[in-house]
């Protein structure tokens, strides 16, 4: 009995729509997955509805990206079993959305400076939702400018891609307190991406989870088996619950299967039954 909490659809930079998701997801025999868009709740109610239809539970979640806690990188955390109606986070996601649509007229700027005839109207033509970089990298493919995703991101977009803007992003802090205000259970997702050492990445847990972190995502789709063991080993120190995702995306991500990322990973149901138990000892609704 497998699950999958890390997940997105066509509601930001997924190719698959909520409904294809979790048909997708009961296909490979998943229990539950969460669904986590970048910055938006957009894709949740048609996600519990197939949820409904299709027989997989459905955990009503979301991506944050945050500055770190040094205002020097980024970082992303998973808010999962939202309420129906997180009014304090939407404010938040109107502010970066608004931030985002600046960075991406900036890209499409750099980017045709440096050459390449792309229009933002043709990247914005490729989302249904929150509009992101791997909306740019598909247009570049579909222009013959690049000949993969990843060559798209190593070469352009990625963080030291030659056309990179960086993201509006909230601070941790601001982000922790409307996530315990509106009772959803907070996730620090791939920490392996944090870029740093063991005991920095320790450190920074330690002062995250005095803002309010409930869980590490230890098992992730590009954790290698000695990584999960060392994020377990924090978890269980911090005395934090250990989630796993895919971050499945679909095409975009061809290499990452939903539930079992590069193919070994492997999500028990036990972590979600864990995080219920913790929700339920706090009097939060599972
Ligand atoms: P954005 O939110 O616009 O900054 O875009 C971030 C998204 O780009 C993340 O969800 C990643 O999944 C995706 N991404 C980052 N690097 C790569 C890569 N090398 N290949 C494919 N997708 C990537
Ligand atoms: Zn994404
Ligand atoms: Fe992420
Ligand atoms: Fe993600």
């Amino acid at each position: 009995m497998t699950i999958d909490l890390h997940t997105h659809s066509t509601a930001s930079d997924g190719t698959l729509s909520p409904t294809e998701l979790v048909k997708h997801a009961k296909e490979v025999g998943l229990d539950a997955i969460a669904l986590t868009d970048h910055d938006t709740f957009k894709g949740l109610a048609e996600a519990q509805a197939a949820g409904k239809e299709f027989g997989v539970e459905v955990i009503r979640g979301c991506e944050l990206s945050l500055e770190t806690p040094d205002g020097v990188g980024w970082m992303h955390v998973l808010a999962l079993f939202l309420p129906p109606d997180p009014q304090e986070l939407q404010e938040a996601f109107d502010w970066v959305i608004a931030g985002r649509k600046e960075r991406n007229h900036e890209i499409v700027e750099k980017l045709r400076k440096l050459g390449v005839n792309i229009t933002y109207e043709a990247v914005a033509a490729r989302a249904k939702g929150t509009v992101g970089r791997p909306h740019f990298a598909q247009e570049m493919l579909s222009l013959g400018v690049v000949s993969s995703i990843n060559e798209a991101f190593s070469v352009w977009l990625g963080d030291y891609g030659r056309a990179y803007v960086p993201k509006r992003k909230l601070k941790p802090k601001q982000a922790f307190d409307i996530l315990n205000n509106i009772g959803a259970t907070s996730i620090l997702a791939h920490p392996f991406a944090l870029n740093l050492s063991l005991q920095d990445t320790d450190n920074f847990i330690a002062e995250f989870k005095g803002m309010g972190l409930d869980g590490i995502e230890a098992i992730y789709s590009e954790h290698s088996k000695a990584d999960t063991k060392a994020y377990c080993k924090m978890a269980e120190k911090h005395g934090l619950l250990i989630s796993g995702g895919s971050d499945f995306h679909g095409t975009v991500k061809p290499h990452i299967s939903l539930g079992t990322g590069k193919g070994k990973l492997n999500i028990p149901t036990e972590l979600l039954d864990k995080m219920k138990e913790s929700r339920i000892a706090k009097g939060l609704p599972v």
